[in-house]
Order: structure tokens, then C-alpha cells, then sequence
């Protein structure tokens, strides 16, 4: 679309480097002549919140060129610490904030090789599904220029989906890589909580958050995944030891693979051609041999409002920090409240002050045992829903990512009618599990997203079904 380094795949970009037919300069320096032409920051996608040209050309220039990740331009939430660039989440309240550390996945891509180009446009501290709520204006979609790009990882998606760079990182709370993924025709994955180091990952919902990967292709995500992946000693305690398994599975026959459907994500009041795009994709997947098998997630429906009750109540907490004290804005008044009360109130935008109003509200006295009790218990039963339909022998679920394609600006006026786009995705948060968005292609001209669903760790087995579906539908993905 607009001609970046993202016109080729990972491994096309990598063979190059380390063949020496290329450089990783090159690849970057062209990555951000494709930002400056038309996504600059403040440019019409608004993809990025910051560049810097010279820092990321040495950086380049630094990359050995036999690493796996050889040159690979990369994006990266603004949300997620890295050596330079802001990290300001997309609010007032750490508006031009540098890190003074670098996250885990940072590290990890910067030592495979890939080279950072910029941070991304994100909802204020990820709390979104549009990037309208980002302090620094929206992103786009590429696909139609007046519709959001989905979020809260929204300036990733589009990224990738604009061939500015082939794969980004995004973080995920409830849905925050899928759903933008879906909305731009691009891949995302949601690992495993603990698959992944959240070190560096500016907190929002701790129980919750998790890294992603956004790719062009299946393959290009699944190179990303690998390398980002794995235990991160003290510095995340949650990250588990267990070895890295390959992601890059390739397409494979899916004879004896059990894919089910569940019933809830499919309601009646599912938009029709969102209906057939998974449809189509079923299809698919009959095609290469996998059993379809219709099965039930009965909590399914409480799984948006216990969403709404845990993630505030950890954000409340988290947010806590921003207090004008130790990090960004510091709005003086008379005495510590008053600069507390200052610096909050006008650093924080209307969603994230609602979040925090929210979240104290239900962890309360006399409210706890009520809403966030109430809601950890719902918890566990969405949990269980998804263990039992993985004892039953059914390997993974297919769902469609969003209920609809992306939506216009403003169209998402009421808060709980934002909330309700993220329906097919908290619940992979809520239980943990490693799910997926892949493009199956358009409706009205607008990309659709297919989810897949897997039991914990079994990534591979999700990247299996998600190459075989790429294959199987070709270019149908993208029509
Ligand atoms: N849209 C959801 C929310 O606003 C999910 C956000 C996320 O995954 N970071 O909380």
C-alpha cells in the first residue's frame, strides 16, 4: 500500500541481509521514508506517536547480519518500554516520557536483529477499541480512511496493514492485538499469559496483560512470537521456564484436528457477512481435513461483564503510580492533594478516569465481595468452559474475532456499546489461553478477522490450523 520495508515477508527481508544482498539500513532507512510519505507522526494514518531517524539508522547499522531477525524493521506499542523513542501510553500524563530501561521483548527483538522504527498509536493506557481514546489523535484504517483501526494497539495494526514493517508488537488486556488485527486484514496473536515477559509492559490489568505480535502473514507472526518468547527469570515472575516449542509449523494436513465451534460466538444477531466469511473459512478447514464439531462456552455471556469489573479494579491499583510524584506531568497546586487531584484529573483522559473511578468502586468496602468476588468467581467458570470442551478432545475453537468490520470515528459513542465490540476476546484473556486473529476475508470491502482459540501452551497446535487456513483460503483472505 505504501511501498515500505514491509513490502517483503520477514524471511524475504532476513535471506537478503544475511546473503548480504541487502542492509538492514536500507530496509529501515525505506521503512521511514514510507512513514514520513504519508504515517508520519501527526500524518494522515497516525500510525506513530515517535520516530527518530538518526537513533533508528544506528541502530541498523549495529545489526549483525547473520541474526535471525536480521534487519527486520519493527513497530512497538507506546505502551512498551524500549532504548529510545517515548513510551507514553498514549496520555497527557506521560506526554515525551523516555524509559530508562528496556523491556524484555524490546531486548529480545533488538537483539534478533530487528530494528525499531517507531512507537505506535495506542488508546490511553490501552484501555480502548479504537485508539480514539489515544491523548495524541487516532489512527486510521488503511482499508478506509474514515473507520478506526480497531484497538487499543490500533497504530501496530496499521503498521503492518499499510507495509510500513512487517510485524509489531501490540499488548492485549482483553482483545487489544486481535481485535485491531481483524480490522486491518492482518495477523495477531495473544500468547499464553506467561508464555511471554511482561517486563516493561506498562501495567494496566496485571492478571490480564499480555504481549502480541502482530504479522502480515501467519508465518511472519509466528517468527516474531519465537524470538520474544520465553522465561524471563526474576524480572517477570509469572513468565514460565518451559522451553520455547517452534511456532513455525507450516501448513499441515488437519486430519484427527477437532476444531469446534462454539455456539455463543456465533448468536443470531451476528452480522450475516460476517457469518459467511467464517463460513467460508470452516469450509476451509474441512477442506484440509480437520472434524468440525459444534460445542458450548455457557458463560460466555458474562464474560464482558466480569471483564468490566476485574480490568478496572487492577488498573485502579496499577494507575496509582501516576500521581505527579515519580513519573511525566506534575501539576503543582496547594499542597500534595491538591497536586495529586491536579495532576490526575488533567493528565488522565474520560476513559481512564472512568476505568479508575470504576475500579475503586468495586474493590470498595462493602462492594468487594458483590462486584469483584462476584466477577473472579465468573472467572473461574468462563476458565472451566474452556477446559472442558479441551477434555472433550477438541483441539481448538474457531470463532469470528469482532461481531462486525471496523466501525466509523464516533460511531462507538456509548462507553458499554465499545465494551460489546470486544466480546469474542476477553474470554481468551479471562482464561489465559493462546488465541489468534487471521485474516478470511472482506465484507463490504473491509477485512474480517477468523479467531482461533487453543488450550494453554499450544501455540504450535494453533499455528498449525492458523498456516492451514492461510493456505486453504489463498487469496479469498484478502478479496
Ligand atoms: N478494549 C478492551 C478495553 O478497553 C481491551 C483493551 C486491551 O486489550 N488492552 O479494555
Amino acid at each position: 500500500m505504501t511501498g515500505g520495508a514491509g513490502d517483503g515477508t520477514v524471511a524475504q527481508i532476513v535471506a537478503a541481509v544475511n546473503a548480504g544482498e541487502s542492509t538492514a539500513e536500507a530496509g529501515v532507512a525505506r521503512a521511514l521514508d514510507a512513514i514520513a510519505a504519508d504515517n508520519g507522526v501527526g500524518g494522515e494514518l497516525n500510525a506513530f506517536v515517535s520516530t527518530d531517524r538518526a537513533a533508528s539508522l544506528r541502530a541498523a547499522a549495529d545489526v549483525d547480519r547473520s541474526a535471525p531477525l536480521a534487519g527486520v524493521p519493527v513497530a512497538i506499542k507506546d505502551n512498551i518500554a524500549t532504548p529510545f523513542l517515548t513510551t507514553s501510553c498514549g496520555s497527557r500524563v506521560l506526554e515525551g516520557y523516555i524509559s530508562p530501561f528496556e523491556a524484555t521483548v524490546a531486548r529480545r527483538l533488538r537483539e534478533a536483529g530487528a530494528v525499531l522504527i517507531g512507537k505506535t498509536t495506542m488508546d490511553e493506557f490501552a484501555m480502548g477499541s479504537s485508539t480514539e481514546n489515544s491523548a495524541f489523535g487516532p489512527a486510521r484504517n488503511p482499508h478506509d480512511r474514515s473507520r478506526v483501526p480497531g484497538g487499543s494497539s490500533g497504530g501496530s495494526a496499521v503498521a503492518v496493514a499499510a507495509g510500513i514493517c512487517p510485524i509489531a508488537l501490540g499488548s492485549e488486556t482483553g482483545g487489544s492485538v486481535r481485535q485491531p488485527a481483524a480490522f486491518c486484514g492482518v495477523v495477531g496473536v495473544k500468547p499464553t499469559y506467561g508464555r511471554v515477559s511482561r517486563f516493561g509492559l506498562v501495567a494496566f490489568a496485571s492478571s490480564l496483560d499480555n504481549v502480541g505480535v502482530f504479522g502480515r502473514t501467519v508465518d511472519d507472526a509466528a517468527r516474531a512470537l519465537e524470538v520474544i518468547a520465553g522465561h524471563d527469570g526474576a524480572n517477570d515472575a509469572t513468565s514460565v521456564a518451559a522451553a520455547v516449542p517452534a511456532m513455525r509449523t507450516g501448513a499441515q494436513d488437519l486430519r484427527g484436528t477437532v476444531i469446534g465451534l462454539p455456539a455463543e460466538y456465533f448468536p443470531p444477531t451476528l452480522d450475516p457477512s460476517v457469518r459467511d466469511a467464517c463460513n467460508r473459512a470452516v469450509d476451509a478447514l474441512r477442506a484440509r481435513g480437520a472434524e468440525i464439531r459444534d460445542v458450548s462456552l455457557p458463560h460466555t455471556e458474562y464474560a464482558v461483564p466480569a471483564y468490566y469489573v476485574i480490568a478496572p479494579a487492577e488498573c485502579s491499583a496499577n494507575l496509582a503510580r501516576f500521581d505527579g510524584v515519580r513519573y511525566g506531568m506534575r501539576i503543582d497546586g496547594d499542597g500534595l492533594r491538591a497536586m495529586y487531584d491536579a495532576t490526575r484529573s488533567r493528565g488522565f483522559g474520560p476513559e481512564v478516569t472512568r476505568r479508575v473511578l470504576l475500579g475503586t468502586y468495586v474493590l470498595s468496602a462493602g462492594y468487594y465481595d458483590a462486584y469483584y468476588v462476584k466477577a473472579m468467581q465468573v472467572r473461574s467458570l468462563i476458565r472451566h468452559d474452556f477446559s472442558a470442551v479441551f477434555a472433550s478432545g477438541v483441539h481448538a475453537l474457531f470463532t469470528p474475532t469482532t461481531p462486525t468490520p471496523a466501525f466509523r470515528f464516533g460511531e462507538m459513542s456509548d462507553p458499554y456499546e465499545m465494551y460489546l465490540s470486544d466480546i469474542f476476546t476477553v474470554t481468551a484473556n479471562l482464561a489465559e489461553l493462546p488465541a489468534m486473529s487471521v485474516p478470511i476475508g472482506r465484507v463490504r470491502g473491509l477485512p474480517v478477522g477468523g479467531q482461533l482459540i487453543s488450550p494453554k501452551f499450544d501455540e504450535p497446535g494453533m499455528f498449525r490450523v492458523a498456516y492451514s487456513l492461510e493456505v486453504e483460503l489463498g487469496a479469498e483472505a484478502h478479496r
